[in-house]
């Protein structure tokens, strides 16, 4: 089936999602820390433990969800294919098993399939953050979610 898409704008002041594995979590809060000026630009949401222990570390309001294993990775997916969160830090470990394996990769693949920038490590972070688009309203592309299911039922008849 033929996937049309359709334009979402994202606003200037992102709804930015950080997510950081346990052994990756001192560097997304040096991260934060360094970024912080940047960061306040924006609305924060993070999973549980990160959040708690980023909302310690820099003065910035912090929506935090459940912890990751908890659920929090799948509420953040919820919220991305509701058009709830324009962009995705997600500083994952390469070099570990999780429990909530799963779970991280429902994130990624929604976060792909709605087509948010995403960033997996510092560097790109950086990239993500010195971008003229953090702090315009800009327009992604994304699934034109009614011509789809408008598509699927037609199939079914
Ligand atoms: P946490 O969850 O912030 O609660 O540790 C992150 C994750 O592992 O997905």
């Amino acid at each position: 089936m033929e996937l049309l898409y359709t334009q979402r704008m994202m606003p200037a002041h992102k709804r930015m999602a950080l997510v950081a594995h346990d052994n990756k979590k001192a560097d997304l809060i040096a991260w934060a820390k360094n970024r912080s000026e940047d960061l306040k630009f924006h609305h924060l949401f993070a999973t549980g433990t990160t959040g708690y222990l980023l909302s310690s570390a820099i003065a910035l309001p912090i929506k935090c969800l459940l912890s990751g294993p908890m659920g929090g990775d799948q509420q953040l997916g919820a919220l991305i294919a509701e058009g709830e969160i324009d962009v995705l830090i997600f500083f994952w470990d390469p070099l570990d098993a999780v429990p909530h394996d799963p779970d991280v990769k429902a994130l990624l693949r929604l976060a792909a399939v709605w087509n948010i920038p995403v960033a997996t490590n510092k560097s790109t972070a950086n990239f993500l953050m010195d971008s003229e688009l953090m702090t315009e309203e800009s327009a992604i592309e994304i699934p034109d979610y009614a011509g789809y299911l408008a598509a699927r039922i037609k199939s079914m008849d």
